[in-house]
This record gives C-alpha cells, structure tokens and sequence, in this order.
C-alpha cells in the first residue's frame, strides 16, 4: 500500500501527498501512467533519482520536464527517516537510532568486515514475539515498519559509508521479518533493482524465529537466504526462551526446514546463540547435530552478549570451544560470530534503543554523534 502523508494545500484543506519511497520499479512506472499521465519510462527515471541518486528534491531532477516536476511537487514526496543518533564502535561498528513520522524510533547497525560491509535493519518497532534472552523482545511491541521505513534504513545507512558500498543486508534487527512479509519483500525487491541499490539476493538473509505458515509463504514468494534462529535442542529448553516454540516445536520447525525450497547449492544459515549453563553443553551440541541430519544447513555460533536487561550470561570460552568441535567433528560447516559493537550495544539482541520514545533529538553524548 502507497502511504500517504496529510499535508495543507493551498486552499488551507488538508491534501494527501503519496510517499514514493519504497515503490519498486513497476509500481513507479505505473504511477508515471495512470497518476502522472506520462510515458511509463518517467517511473524509471524517478527510481533512479530516488534510489541511485538519492535526491529528495523533484526539483534537482533535471531530465525530468519542468511542468512535471511542479506536479510532483504538489502531488508527491520523498520520505526520509530522522537521524536520531549515530554511535561507533571501537571496531568499527556504526549503530543508528532512527526517528518515524509517529515519533516511534528503530535501530539498524552497520558492521565493517575485510570483504564485506553489513547492514542489519529492522523490520518492526519492537517484536511481539517475546524471546526470554532479547532486549528487544523485552520492550514489546508496537507496529510493523512501512516499505519506505525498510528502504530508507539501507539508503540512509549507506550515506555513513562514502567510500565503501554496503555488500548485504541482514534482516536480523528489531522484529520478525515473517510478521510483516508485504512490506518486506517490496522492500527488497528495491534493494535488489539495478537501477536502485543493486544488491543481489544472493547477499541478503532473512532471520527468523521459523512461524511455520509464513516460512512456506516466504519459500514460495522469495529467493533471499534463510536463516533460522534455533537457540534450543529439546522443547522445553527453546519454550523457555522462545515462547512461539509452543506453537511450532521443534519437530514441525525442523521438518518444515528440509521442506524449504532451496536453489541449488544454498543451505539454511543456523543461528544459535549460546548461554552460559542454559544451552552450551556437550550434550545440547549432540542434539543439535541430531537435529539437522539431513539438512543442508550451516551453523552461526553467536555467543551471548551481557547486558543488564536480562539474567543470561557469556558462556565460557572452552564450552564455546567444545560445542563448536563437536558440529565440526559432524562435518557442519560452523562459524562461531564475533561480537561487533559491544560497546555501543549494537551486537545481537541488544537492541533496544527504540524504547526511549523521544519525539526530537536530544544532546550528543560520548561516542554518539547527534544530526
Ligand atoms: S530474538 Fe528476534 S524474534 Fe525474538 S524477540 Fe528478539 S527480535 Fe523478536
């Protein structure tokens, strides 16, 4: 759906202005024919300037008519998130604290490694879903994100990063991207489009918990990898800290999995995030290769981040060790993630800077850089 934006005209009525951020390439084209009354090769030109070009200003746009960009200027906008806040990491990290039109806020994190620069953005305000070990599923939950609010995460981000182009994205901040599956596909479809930011989807990764009708939604409407967070080996253990295990366990999660359709050669990406004396023995990494025999799947080893809101902790080095030998012994192909941005508490599952509704910026403190 084309968000709308009440704004006063001329007359002093309120008017309805459509956002154009987060069309994707045939809807603009459209738009140029049945709204604009021009030729549908206007969409594309308008694509470009917003997501190539990243103009804000119908009136920069100099390939378009004159007497066309006045229509737009009455007609339509371009959205833009407001910089609430700019963190570094000591390692290089970047965490970004956006202000919405409702006075909501999000986070996403930009994380530079050797080959690759990541973005990780959000796909609701706050999760409904409630995970025992996150921060963000502590806050609760407010809404899903529009299309633009997806789009603009990954276009504003890139400003951030003059010299260097963003490689992929993770769908693996705030919220359960399943959960708001319409908006998120558009969004990457944007994404993808050559005339836009032109990132493949063979670079980004939709994280979720495995909601089982939405997952074959997903498998049928999209070719983004998967990636599902595990966290648990017996039933009572991932309920524990993941309460939508009562609705999918284990069982339907798993054989949902080897149903998943799969493009050639591509696995599923395993997330398990290992806490202290919970789910970090020998005996839960046994379980796990158990668990996915038969599945082409890799495993991401996250260890735990501290942090205040929850009682878990880091598990120890030689346990981490230990479980990662065990899935290697197995042949499971294993990474065990680094923590990036602890220090500004960008690392995974400590999002939760959206609780602090601030309907404007306020004062610039340490690290961060205030806009
Ligand atoms: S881990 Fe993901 S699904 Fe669970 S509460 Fe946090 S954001 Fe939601």
């Amino acid at each position: 759906m084309i968000e709308q934006l009440a704004v006063l005209g001329s007359s002093g009525e309120p008017e309805a202005r459509r956002d154009l951020v987060g069309m994707t390439l045939a809807e603009l084209c459209t738009f140029a024919e049945d709204v604009l009354g021009e030729r549908s090769f206007r969409g594309k030109q308008l694509f470009k300037w917003i997501y190539q070009k990243d103009c804000r200003d119908f009136r920069a746009m100099t390939d378009v008519a004159r007497a066309l960009r006045e229509r737009l200027l009455e007609i339509a906008r371009i959205s833009r998130l407001e910089e609430r806040s700019v963190q570094r990491s000591r390692d290089g990290t970047i965490k970004f604290l956006w202000g919405l039109e409702d006075g909501l806020q999000v986070e996403s994190v930009l994380i530079p490694e050797d080959r690759r620069l990541t973005l990780c953005i959000s796909t609701q305000v706050g999760c409904p879903l409630a995970c025992d070990f996150c921060v963000t599923g502590k806050g609760g939950y407010a809404r899903n994100l529009s299309r633009a609010e997806i789009v603009l995460q990954v276009m504003q981000a890139q400003q951030h990063s003059p010299d260097r182009r963003i490689s992929n994205i993770v769908l693996m901040g705030m919220g359960e991207p399943l959960l708001n599956l319409d908006n998120v596909l558009p969004a990457m479809e944007v994404v993808q489009e050559n005339d836009g930011l032109g990132i493949s989807h063979r670079r980004i990764t939709l994280s979720t918990v495995g909601l089982l009708p939405q997952l074959e939604e997903f498998g049928r409407r999209s070719r983004l990898n998967l990636a599902v967070s595990l966290h648990g080996t017996t039933n009572e253990q991932r309920t524990r800290l993941m309460p939508i295990n009562r609705k999918y366990p284990l069982e339907e999660l798993m054989e949902s999995l080897r149903r998943f359709p799969l493009p050639h050669r591509k696995q599923i990406t395993i997330e398990y995030i290992l806490l202290k004396g919970v789910n970090d023995s020998v005996a839960d990494a046994h379980r796990l290769v158990r668990l996915l025999r038969g599945l082409p799947a890799k495993v991401n080893l996250i260890p735990y981040n501290n942090n205040p809101f929850t009682e878990y902790e880091t598990s120890e080095q030689r346990d981490i060790l230990a479980f990662q030998d065990v899935l290697m012994a197995a042949r499971i192909h294993t990474i065990t993630r680094l923590n990036r941005g602890e220090d500004i508490s960008a690392a995974c599952g400590q999002l939760g800077g959206y609780k602090q509704q601030r309907p404007r910026p306020v004062a610039a403190a340490g690290a961060q850089e205030q806009r």
